[in-house]
C-alpha cells in the first residue's frame, strides 16, 4: 500500500511550471523526476508544500484540486499571476507568495476562510484583494515593498488580525479605524514617505513608521488633506468633508445616515435586512462599514470627521522612534464637542 504523502519539498531551482492533476494515474502518492507533475491527483492528501525558490510563472488551476493543503510556500519565484482556484484550497492556512511579480490576487482569496499567514511582500501590488477582509481568521499579513497606496478600511474589520506590515509601499493616509481592534497589536508601515498622520487607535501599541512624513513638493500628491499649524495629514479619499471646533451643524446625509444606522441596529440588530432597493448601494455599502468610529465615543462616521493632531514627537513615544519619523496621530472626531474632549495622552 502506498504511504500517504502530506509534505512536498521541492525547493530547487530546476522548477519552471507547476503542472498538476493532468495526469491519469490515481494510486501514486509519489513524485517521479524533477517536476512534480499531476500533484493533485498523485498526492491527494498533500497538507504542505514548499516550492519556493525556483522559477515558477505559473500556477495552473488543478492547484485548487490539493483540498487538504494547509501550508503553501510560492515565495521566490517568478510568478505574475495566482490562478482563482486558489480561493478552492479552503483548508489553507499559510500562504506565503513573497518576491514574486505579481500586480495583484484575485478576489477568491477572500475564500479562504481558515488562512492565518499571509506573506505577499516584495511584489507588485498596486491593491489588496477586495474581499482579503472575508478571511476572518487572518492573523498575520504582510505586504512589505509593494505598490500599494491605499488600505481597504474593511480590514479593520478582521477580528483575529494581529500584526500587519506595510513597510515600503506608497501610502499616504490609514483607514480611521485602524488600531480599533484589540487583535491588531503590531503595525509595521515604516518607508511610506507620503504617510504624516495615523490614526490615534495606534498609540500605545507597536508601530514601526520610520521614513515616514518626508517633506514632499505640494503639487506632488492631490488628496484632500489637513492642517494644523505647520503640519498636514493626508485624509481618505472617502472622507467627503471635514469638521472644525467651530463648526457645530452636521450635514444633512451625516445626521440620515447615523440616524438610519442606529435604527436598523437597535431594532433589527442585521443591517441585511435592508432591502437593496431602500438605499443606493453606495449608501448601503457605507452602512454596512461605516467611513470610521469617532475615536472619543465610538459613534460611527459615513461622510464628515474632525481631526485633531497629537505630533508623534511631542508623546512620550518619541524616544521610542529617535526623531526617525514626523508622523502625527491623528484623532478623528465625530462631533465640535468630541474634539473638544479628545485627549490622546490622558
Ligand atoms: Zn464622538
Amino acid at each position: 500500500m502506498a504511504r500517504k504523502v502530506t509534505q512536498l519539498y521541492l525547493p530547487s531551482p530546476h522548477l519552471n511550471l507547476v503542472i498538476v492533476g493532468s495526469g491519469s494515474n490515481k494510486d501514486q502518492n509519489t513524485v517521479r523526476g524533477k517536476t512534480p507533475e499531476n500533484l493533485a491527483q498523485k498526492l491527494p492528501n498533500l497538507v504542505e508544500l514548499y516550492l519556493h525558490s525556483n522559477n515558477i510563472v505559473v500556477v495552473p488551476e488543478a492547484i485548487g484540486s490539493l483540498v487538504k493543503l494547509q501550508c503553501l510556500d510560492l515565495s521566490d519565484n517568478a510568478l505574475e499571476i495566482v490562478c482563482p482556484e486558489i480561493g478552492r484550497l479552503r483548508a489553507l492556512r499559510h500562504l506565503r507568495l513573497a518576491n514574486n511579480q505579481l500586480q495583484f490576487l484575485p478576489p477568491e482569496v477572500g475564500d479562504l476562510k481558515e488562512l492565518q499567514t499571509l506573506d505577499i511582500s516584495t511584489n507588485r501590488l498596486l491593491t489588496l484583494p477586495e474581499r482579503l477582509h472575508m478571511c476572518l481568521s487572518l492573523q498575520y499579513l504582510t505586504v512589505d515593498r509593494n505598490r500599494l497606496w491605499y488600505v481597504p478600511r474593511h480590514l479593520c474589520q478582521l477580528p483575529s488580525l494581529n500584526e500587519l506590515s506595510m513597510a515600503g509601499n506608497r501610502l499616504a493616509f490609514l483607514p480611521l479605524d485602524l488600531g480599533r481592534s484589540r487583535e491588531l497589536q503590531y503595525v509595521y508601515v515604516d518607508n511610506n514617505i507620503h504617510l504624516k498622520g495615523l490614526p490615534s487607535y495606534l498609540y500605545n501599541k507597536v508601530i514601526g513608521c520610520s521614513g515616514c512624513g518626508a517633506p514632499i513638493q505640494v503639487s506632488e500628491v492631490k488628496l484632500l488633506s489637513f492642517s494644523s499649524g505647520q503640519r498636514t495629514v493626508f485624509l481618505p479619499a472617502e472622507v467627503k468633508a471635514i469638521g472644525t471646533e467651530h463648526d457645530h451643524v452636521l450635514p444633512l446625509q451625516e445626521l440620515a445616515m447615523r440616524s438610519l444606522y442606529h435604527t436598523y441596529h437597535s431594532l433589527l440588530k442585521d443591517l441585511n435586512f435592508l432591502s437593496p432597493i431602500s438605499l443606493p448601494r453606495s449608501l448601503l455599502e457605507l452602512l454596512h462599514c461605516p467611513l470610521g468610529h469617532c475615536h472619543r465615543c465610538s459613534e460611527p462616521m459615513f461622510t464628515i470627521v474632525y481631526p485633531k493632531l497629537f505630533p508623534l514627537r511631542e508623546t512620550p513615544m518619541a524616544g521610542l522612534h529617535q526623531w526617525r519619523t514626523t508622523v502625527s496621530f491623528v484623532a478623528y472626531c465625530c462631533s465640535t464637542q468630541c474634539l473638544q474632549t479628545f485627549d490622546l495622552l490622558s
